[in-house]
């Protein structure tokens, strides 16, 4: 019997990115463990990824290409031959981008977080195609934009520094489900005597488990931010100093919060004043008297129409009070971009084809629904014919479901998915390509919540008839007749290319190196912004900025109300009067891991979560099956009646396989297409319903 341990990384989508170590034993792997001492892991892993060996070895893994014999979404393959595979899927593009190949769309996401199998060999097929280029809004885009337009990238305060801080604001996330290592060093700066504060509608496992909690309206964080800032200003809870040589238009701020008065905030947020007037002076005074005043920003805030500005103006806040002076104060939202990557050597962008008559052309991730089905027209281009999915799920995951069920299922769309296990989307592919996973292939990761660069190496064989997706792309180009020498990259060659070993924060980036020993940090400051220097266009924290006055945005912090609220949208509300939110379920990370079957025995069924005057007012009681329904589609749904959503809120958490729901639906038939104000990302927390008791035949 031969055991050996080999080093990994957890390829999901989390700011956590795990450094793993892989247990193998004749060639089969039998545990998989954080890495004791990676520094961020601390040897654990969250309960989804601590069933890897399970989801490894799941009966319903696909181990050989097929191509569909039933009608589309039926889900009924044959298996077919990697020869017979490629040549299909060749012949058939080769077809389409004779007549344009901006018809050709890929479709892909965060399946794996990995550059080497998500879009290094993947795009520079694509770019070599001339295939139309996918706008990646589906998660983070909006958020990131409004960071930006602040503090200029997506940096800020290193995770291993919030064990530090005297107070801690959780907005718009809850890390016990999504974030679990920066909740590890919450609770432990809790137990040195640190205050957390919750600011989420939704009395989530976290929230449960700070000090206080801040229940807003969904949609109102931009307007909580501006209150804060008005009372900062106004008790004066400000470093004058960080203001006046770190950041740009400050009296143009002071005017604008001063219309935001606590009042004025309350009602918009739908909170007492005393919650407001509570929370800007714990944060202002805990920053005054020169103690690490943190906030940790998540991907909550920014699903609704005005996401990008709640971002942009949260992102303010520790300016104002000279929170950036400590390692252990400031915000994070994403440190994705501490890391020197090199995105054009993966992706290869000049390998496009340049045809003046085909300007390339760009489709966004997040309205595949209306997009799959348009016609052809000058407006829009080709009509798309060809979709390959690879890394993602979007008859799961896409807002607007029943559309999007609808362009699948066109009988003249060629569709193509690489996947693990028979989702939702391969239902409707034309030919499927089993894909392999994280113990069966290289990679090399960024995170987006911590400073570590982590490798990937392949603990096992991949099973049955896998390939990486690199692998499947090679073999596609070469099909293709793509001569290209980039084509012949090994893994280990992509992964080398990752990142610039010249920039100061990976000078001592070697790929070989991080191999052996399995992770490296970035060199980085501790407090990153303690003297300025924020990669804005000004070197300064902008509350004023030209850049969105350019975009056609306000250029100070400002609120744009949800398209669906009671306030916003009252004709509306009188039909659909509560708001509904559909945050990850802790099991389950978006539709990743819903078919490992003691996860999904844990989560039970859908449920719909309703506070208890609203169920009483429909006659619910809790257990009862409901139906939760608006101008989109309906959704039933199992009642728990509790009071950790607030009055007029219902959270269906997600994101349920369509397939593995009682009524073959999850909650994205109640959201829509609609976008946000920057970043043209998904509104996914921005959905009036109705709901009502489904009386048992
Ligand atoms: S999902 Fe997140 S917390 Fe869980 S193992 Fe992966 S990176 Fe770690």
């Amino acid at each position: 019997m031969t055991t050996r341990v080999v080093r990994a990384a957890c390829p999901h989508d989390c700011p956590d990115t795990c450094a793993m170590l892989v247990t193998v034993t004749d060639g089969r792997a039998t545990e998989v463990r954080g890495d004791p001492d990676h520094p961020n892991t601390a040897g654990v892993l969250c309960t989804k990824v601590s069933r890897y060996i399970e989801r490894t070895y799941h009966a319903g893994r696909l181990l050989y290409p097929m191509k569909r014999v039933g009608r589309k979404g039926e889900g009924k393959f044959e298996r077919i031959s990697w020869d017979e595979a490629l040549t299909t899927i060749a012949d058939r593009l080769k077809s389409i981008a004779s007549q344009d190949p901006r018809a050709i769309l890929p479709y892909s996401y965060a399946g794996t977080m990995g550059m080497v199998q998500g879009e290094s060999m993947a795009m520079r097929f694509f770019n070599r195609l001339g295939a139309s280029r996918l706008d990646r809004t589906i998660c983070s885009t909006a958020g990131g934009t409004g960071y930006k337009y602040s503090i200029g990238a997506k940096i800020g305060t290193d995770t291993e520094q919030y064990q530090h801080a005297r107070l801690i604001l959780i907005w718009g996330g809850n890390p016990i489900g999504s974030n679990l290592h920066f909740w590890m060093k919450a609770q432990e700066a809790k137990r040195q005597g640190a205050i957390l504060v919750a600011i989420d509608p939704y009395r989530s496992l976290t929230a449960e488990k700070c000090q206080h909690h801040i229940a807003l309206l969904p949609g109102t964080d931009a307007a909580l931010a501006l209150g804060m800032m008005h009372i900062l200003i106004r008790d004066q809870l400000l470093d004058h100093n960080y203001i006046a040589r770190y950041t740009l238009g400050f009296d143009q701020l002071k005017d604008r919060a001063a219309q935001w008065t606590p009042e004025r905030t309350a009602e918009t947020c739908g909170i007492p004043v005393e919650q407001i007037e509570m929370l800007a002076r714990l944060y202002g005074e805990t920053a005054m008297c020169g103690e690490p005043a943190a906030i940790r920003l998540s991907y909550g805030v920014q699903r609704v129409r005005g996401g990008g500005m709640a971002a942009r103006n949260i992102a303010c806040l520790p300016a104002l009070v000279g929170a950036w002076r400590h390692p252990a104060g400031g915000v994070l939202l994403s440190s994705g971009e501490s890391y020197p990557k090199q995105i054009d050597q993966l992706e290869r962008p000049d390998l496009c084809p340049a045809d003046p008559a085909r300007p390339p052309r760009t489709i966004n991730m997040s309205t595949i629904g209306d997009d799959l089905l348009r016609d052809s027209s000058a407006e829009f281009g080709p009509k798309l014919e060809a979709v390959i999915v690879y890394n993602s799920n979007p008859v799961a995951v896409a807002p607007d479901s029943a559309k999007v069920e609808r362009g699948f299922a066109r009988e003249d769309l060629f569709t193509v998915v690489l996947e693990h296990f028979q989702t939702d989307t391969v239902d409707y592919a034309d030919i499927v390509l089993p894909a392999t996973t994280q113990l069966e292939h290289t990679d090399i990761h960024a995170s987006y919540g911590h400073q570590y660069i982590i490798a990937n190496s392949p603990a096992i064989a991949p099973l049955g008839e896998a390939r990486p997706n690199t692998e499947i792309f090679r073999q596609l180009a070469a099909r293709m007749g793509f001569s290209d020498a980039c084509f012949s990259d090994a893994d280990d060659e992509l992964a080398a290319q990752a990142f610039d070993a010249k920039h100061p924060h990976a000078r001592h980036f070697d790929w070989d190196r991080v191999k052996a020993e399995g992770w490296m940090k970035l060199d980085m400051p501790a407090a990153p912004f303690a003297q300025g220097g924020f990669p804005t266009p000004s070197g300064k924290c902008e509350f004023y900025s030209e850049q969105m006055l350019r975009a056609g945005l306000d250029p100070l912090p400002a609120y744009t109300p949800p398209y669906e609220s009671v306030a916003s949208a009252p004709e509306l509300a009188k039909d659909y009067p509560l708001a509904m939110i559909s945050p990850p379920q802790r099991n389950f990370l978006n539709t990743t891991f819903v078919n490992v079957q003691s996860l999904r025995a844990t989560e039970g069924e859908p449920h719909l979560d309703i506070h208890p005057d609203d169920a009483a007012a429909r006659g619910i009681s809790d257990g009862d099956l409901v139906r939760a329904f608006n101008q989109r589609g309906e959704l039933h749904a199992r009642a728990r009646v509790s009071d950790a959503p607030r009055k007029g809120l219902v959270v269906g958490l997600s994101i349920w396989w369509k397939k593995l729901a009682p009524d073959g639906r999850n909650a994205n038939e109640l959201t829509s297409q609609r976008l946000t104000d920057m970043g043209r990302a998904p509104t996914f927390y921005d959905v009036l319903v109705q709901v009502e008791k489904i009386q048992p035949s």
